[in-house]
Parts: C-alpha cells; structure tokens; sequence
C-alpha cells in the first residue's frame, strides 16, 4: 500500500461503493475513496454518540478538540454537546486542552464494547 504525502487512512466507509479504503486530504479536509475516486467533503456533518468518541480516546490516548472533530466528522456544536455530557458523567477529563478517558470512562466503553459484540 503507497502512502502520498498528506494522505492517510479515515475511518470511514465510502457511501459509493463501500470501500474502506478511504484517504483523508488533510490540506483540504476532504476525504477520498481510493476504490472508486468518490469524494467526500467535510460539509456532510453527522451525528456523534458518546461511544464513537470513547472508542477513539481509547484508540488514540489524548486527543483535542479539534480531533476528535476531524476523525468523527460531527460539527463543533455537536461534538461539544457530546463531550459536555461525557465529562458530567465522569467518563472523560480535560488534561491542558486534551481528552482522555477516565477509568470509568475506560470501563463504561467496555461495558458498551461488550453489549456490542454481545457477550
Ligand atoms: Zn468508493
């Protein structure tokens, strides 16, 4: 697999044609289908859950705001929403501007791991 400079894999799936083998532009922002070409802006916003953000702080460690925004694709408002809610409950903290899960939060995502996978 070749990597160009300034490309790296999103975790994503492309609505075209259902690769996985999606590259991130990171000057742009935009996110592109190696498979079929499709490309996707950064316009499309979606929604953000709690898991999808813990399952991130899990995989990555710290991570800031602006992050977290760029691998879940949610808008500011909707992340913040998201991350507010997350740290009432405990799960993450703010360590100088960056997100980490908590224990709990680390035990509240296995739990969610766990009922996802159906064990
Ligand atoms: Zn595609």
């Amino acid at each position: 697999m070749s990597h160009r400079r300034g490309l790296r894999f999103a975790k994503t799936t492309c609505p075209i044609c259902g690769s996985k083998e999606v590259a991130r532009d990171d000057s742009k922002g935009d996110l592109l289908c190696t498979n079929c070409g499709h490309i996707m802006t950064r316009r499309e916003t979606r929604a953000v859950g709690k898991y999808e953000v813990a399952q991130h702080l899990k995989r990555n460690g710290k991570m800031t705001f602006p992050m977290l925004r760029e691998v879940t694709g949610a808008s500011d408002d909707k992340l913040f929403g998201v991350i507010q809610n997350m740290e009432n409950m405990g799960l993450i903290q703010d360590i100088g501007g960056k997100y980490t899960l908590t224990k709990r939060g680390q035990r509240w995502y296995r739990q969610r791991l766990g009922q996802e996978w159906g064990y």
